[in-house]
């Protein structure tokens, strides 16, 4: 089985939990089961050095009961429509955790990144664009940044668009650059929401947050702003980082710029000074108070879970915690905060990005911190609740209210014709 059937195959799953416990019509169960639209386009890129290649490029859009698709591109080797299915499923339910109004969707090209050049990278998303470019569109789905795609890449989307159409649209893509309508607040959005998410957990369970230690596993957009925010303002310590060249220990902490320099300076955040090198495995299963898994999916699996030290686990990354990992965690008491809710700040700055790109408005950063807490804050309330009245894990909790509302707007809006 491919990681990206593994990864599907958790996410129906844990959608059939939350469908039984909601007593869920078996017509909407299998209306939120697939995707409305799959589409997979043949990418032809005239390389550097002369060469045609094929990249394969994909676009799913599972469900836009509650509004546009929407839902970001990631550029990594094994890309495929099961993973960009499963990510664009957690799309659909992360926008109602958080009462967003979209629907989810995902796109992916299947390339290594590392091993293009900008020029290479820039024809690819061009290209892209331009074949799914009918399925696109300010009100009808509105890609972002994901794995190895940022706001450059959001730039050339929004280019392509703007051309093909003869209108600048900077309102068909989020996580743009600030001169190009990006939103103050977006590139540590996912890291600041999970953080409010944190903080408000902490506050149940009346404990610091300073002094915290923290392990997280990748250190790119999401882990690294997290390390950043947990530290400047919490005072928490980082003890452990990873990438994907391999992880380090460092046991009275280390201040996360520091770390990025290193990463910036060498390629990778291994051989930090003063450090100790850690496996992947070894990083996970650090004792700590928050781990927070913020590189890709299915990480933490069955035989992790089985040794996991953390008190907390935060997920950065969307879907890094098998099904069966889940069940270990709950039974070895390890509550975990999942994905739909802890890295729906995204996502969330990403809809007052599109915003105010459609009022022509600018927010400023206060403005959109305010914004983004308030969604937060009323999102981890929301689950809390939700788990504690059907008494389930707090990743069921989620989906059980993400499904609810999914399922009440299908209802209302009925099956056409
Ligand atoms: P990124 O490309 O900026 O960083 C990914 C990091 O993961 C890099 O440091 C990379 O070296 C590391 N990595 C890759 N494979 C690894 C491995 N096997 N072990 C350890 N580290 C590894 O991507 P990002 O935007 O930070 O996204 C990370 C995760 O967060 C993804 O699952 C993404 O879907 C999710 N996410 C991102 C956002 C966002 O706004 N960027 C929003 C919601 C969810």
């Amino acid at each position: 089985m491919s990681g990206g059937e593994a990864f599907l195959n958790n996410v129906l799953y844990m959608l059939k939990n939350a469908a039984d416990y909601l007593n869920l019509d078996s017509g909407i169960h299998d209306v939120l089961k697939k995707p409305k639209r799959v589409v997979v386009v043949s990418v032809p890129v005239k390389m550097d050095d002369g060469s045609l290649r094929v990249f394969t490029g994909i676009r799913v859009q599972h469900n836009n009961a509650r509004g546009p698709y929407k839902g970001g591109i990631r550029y990594y080797p094994s890309v495929d429509v099961e993973e960009v299915t499963a990510l664009a499923m957690l799309m659909t339910f992360k926008c109602a955790v958080t009462d967003l109004p979209y629907g989810g969707a995902k796109g992916g090209v299947a390339c290594d990144p590392k091993n293009l050049s900008k020029n290479e990278l820039e024809k690819i998303t061009r290209r892209y664009t331009a074949m799914i470019y009918e399925i696109i569109g300010p009100y009808l789905d509105i890609p972002g940044p994901d794995v190895y795609t940022d706001a450059q890449t959001m730039a050339w989307m929004v280019d392509t668009y703007s051309m093909m159409r003869g209108v600048f649209t900077p309102e068909v893509a989020t996580g743009k650059p600030i001169s190009l309508y990006g939103s103050l607040g977006r590139h540590d959005a996912t890291s600041r929401g999970a953080v409010y998410i944190i903080r408000e957990y902490f506050k149940t369970i009346n404990k610091p947050l300073k002094d915290a230690r923290v392990v997280i596993q990748g250190y790119g957009n999401v882990g690294y702003n997290a390390a950043k925010i947990l530290h400047e303002e919490y005072g928490a310590k980082i003890v452990a980082v990873s990438d994907s060249k391999g992880g380090i220990y460092v046991a009275d902490g280390a201040h996360p710029d520091k770390i990025l320099e290193h990463k910036q300076k060498t390629g990778s955040v291994i051989n930090f000074p003063g450090s100790k090198l850690l496996t992947n495995e070894e990083l996970l299963t650090t004792p700590c108070d928050i781990l927070i898994p913020a590189a890709l999916e299915n990480s933490i699996t069955k035989e992790i879970a089985e040794k996991v030290e953390a008190k907390l686990i935060v997920e950065g990354a969307n879907g890094p915690t098998t099904s069966e990992a889940d069940k270990i965690l709950f039974e070895r008491k390890i509550p975990v905060i999942p994905d739909i809710l802890s890295n729906a700040g995204g996502v969330t700055v990403s809809y007052l990005e599109w915003v105010q790109n459609l009022k022509r408005e600018t927010l400023t950063l206060e403005e959109v911190h305010a914004k983004l807490e308030a969604k937060m804050v009323k999102g981890f309330h929301d689950v809390m609740n939700t788990s504690k009245k059907y008494e389930t894990p707090l990743r069921l909790g989620a989906l059980i209210f993400a499904v609810d509302r999914v399922a009440e707007a299908i209802n209302y809006l009925g099956i056409w014709p």
